[in-house]
C-alpha cells in the first residue's frame, strides 16, 4: 500500500512516503537551532514550529516520491508518545487530510514507528545501514534499544504489529538529556550529543570511572532492564565542580570521553543482556543517540561476541522522521487493521503496548 506518514512528536516535523516496504520519500524539518538557546526542546516553540512547516514538508514529500494525494491508500500519524502541542499539530493536520480526501486513518505509536523503520528498504541517495542489517530482511522476534532526547528503551518486539513488550525504560533522564545536559555543563553548545561525540575522540575513556546507573546486583531484581542517567549527570558535575574548585583546568575531552564511555557501556551491556536472557538472536537500535560513534562501536563488538545480529537503520531513519511512521502504518495495512477513525486525540504518554491507537 501507498501509505504517508507524519511525525511531530517532539522538533522534528517529519513527512514521510512508503510503498509497502519501499522508501519514496522522507522529508524533515527541524525546529532544533530554536530550541538551542534554551538548553532543550521547549514545547510551545516546538508546536510552533510544526505548524510552519508541515505545509511545505508535505509538499516536499510529495514531489520527491512523485505522487499525488489522491493515490495514498492510506495516512498514518504518530498520536503519541511526546509533547502534547506538537503532537496536536500533526494529529489535526493528518485529520483534516484525510477528511478531506477521503483516505483511511491509522494513528500509530512513535516508539513503535522506530522499530518499523527498520523494515523499509530503498535507494534515497546517501543513506546507508550498519551493522548487519545491510540487504537482509527484518525479522521477529527482536529486542530493540531506543535511545533519543526524550526515551531510552528496550522493547522486545515479537511483531511489529501484534505484539510489542516493554522490557525496561530510563527511571530518570534520557540517554539523549544526559548528552545534552552533560555538554551544557561543559560549556559546550546544544545539542550536545554531536558535541561530546566530537570532544571524546581526544579523551581517555578510562580517565575517570563514572558510575553506570543501576548496574549493581541489587538492582537487578526491579530494574533489570532499565536505565538511569540522572546520578551520572549528578557524577560528571560534581567532578568538574571539584576540579574547577582546586583551581585545575578542567580536562574536557577526558570528561566527555569517560562520560560517554559509561553512557554506551550501560546502554550495549543492558541490551545484550537482554538478548542472551530471552534467548533473541537479534538487537535492533534506534533514536537519535545511535549517531553516537562509541555506542555504535560497543554495539558493533559486544554483538558480534554475543552472536547477536545487530541492525542499525540508516541514520536518517534512527532520527524522528515521518517514513518510518508510513511503514508502521503500512503494516498496519497489510495486516488488515481497521483504521483507527477520528475519535483518537494526541496522547502524550501512550504505552508502546498501544501499537495502534
Ligand atoms: P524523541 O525523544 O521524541 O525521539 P528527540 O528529538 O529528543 O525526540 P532525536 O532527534 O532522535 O530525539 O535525538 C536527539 C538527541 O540525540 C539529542 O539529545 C542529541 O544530543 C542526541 N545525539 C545526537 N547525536 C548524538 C551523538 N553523536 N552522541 C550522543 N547523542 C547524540
Ligand atoms: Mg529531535
Ligand atoms: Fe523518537
Amino acid at each position: 500500500p501507498l501509505v504517508l506518514g507524519i511525525e511531530t512528536s517532539c522538533d522534528e516535523t517529519g513527512v514521510g512516503i512508503v510503498r509497502g516496504t519501499t522508501l519514496l520519500a522522507n522529508v524533515i524539518a527541524s525546529s532544533m537551532d530554536e530550541h538551542a538557546r534554551y538548553g532543550g526542546v521547549v514545547p510551545e516553540i516546538a508546536a510552533r514550529a510544526h505548524l510552519e512547516a508541515l505545509t511545505p514538508t508535505l509538499k516536499a514529500a510529495l514531489a520527491e516520491a512523485q505522487v499525488d494525494l489522491h493515490d495514498l491508500d492510506a495516512i498514518a500519524v504518530t498520536s503519541g508518545p511526546g509533547l502534547s502541542g506538537a503532537l496536536m499539530v500533526g494529529v489535526g493536520a493528518a485529520k483534516a487530510l484525510a477528511i478531506s480526501l477521503d483516505k483511511p486513518l491509522y494513528a500509530v505509536n512513535h516508539l513503535v514507528g522506530h522499530v518499523g523503520a527498520d523494515i523499509l528498504s530503498g535507494d534515497l541517495s546517501g543513506q546507508t545501514r550498519a551493522g548487519d542489517s545491510a540487504d537482509t530482511a527484518f525479522e521477529y522476534p527482536t529486542i530493540a534499544l531506543l535511545v533519543s532526547g526524550g526515551h531510552t528503551s528496550l522493547l522486545l518486539v515479537r511483531d511489529l504489529v501484534d505484539d510489542v513488550e516493554l522490557l525496561g525504560e530510563t527511571i530518570d533522564d534520557a540517554a539523549g538529556e544526559a548528552f545534552d545536559k552533560v555538554a551544557r555543563l561543559l560549556g559546550l553548545p546544544y545539542p550536545g550529543g554531536p558535541q561530546i561525540d566530537a570532544v571524546a575522540v581526544n579523551g581517555d575513556p578510562n580517565a575517570i570511572r563514572f558510575p553506570r546507573g543501576l548496574s549493581l546486583p541489587k538492582d537487578m531484581e526491579k530494574h533489570r532492564y532499565d536505565f538511569s542517567f540522572s546520578g551520572l549527570k549528578t557524577a560528571v558535575a560534581r567532578w568538574v565542580e571539584q576540579c574547577r574548585d582546586s583551581g585545575q583546568e578542567v580536562p574536557v575531552a577526558d570528561v566527555a570521553a569517560s562520560f560517554r564511555e559509561a553512557v554506551a557501556d550501560v546502554l550495549i551491556t543492558k541490551a545484550v543482556k537482554a538478548c542472551r536472557e530471552l534467548g533473541v538472536p537479534r538487537l535492533l537500535l534506534g533514536g537519535g543517540v545511535v549517531a553516537n560513534a562509541r555506542v555504535r562501536q560497543l554495539a558493533e563488538e559486544r554483538c558480534a561476541a554475543a552472536g547477536v545480529a545487530l541492525r542499525i537503520p540508516p541514520l536518517s531513519l534512527c532520527t524522528d522522521n515521518g517514513a518510518m511512521i508510513a511503514a508502521l502504518g503500512a503494516q498496519l495495512v497489510s495486516a488488515g487493521r481497521a483504521p483507527s477513525g477520528l475519535g483518537f486525540g494526541a496522547d502524550s504518554t501512550l504505552p508502546v503496548t498501544d501499537i495502534q491507537a
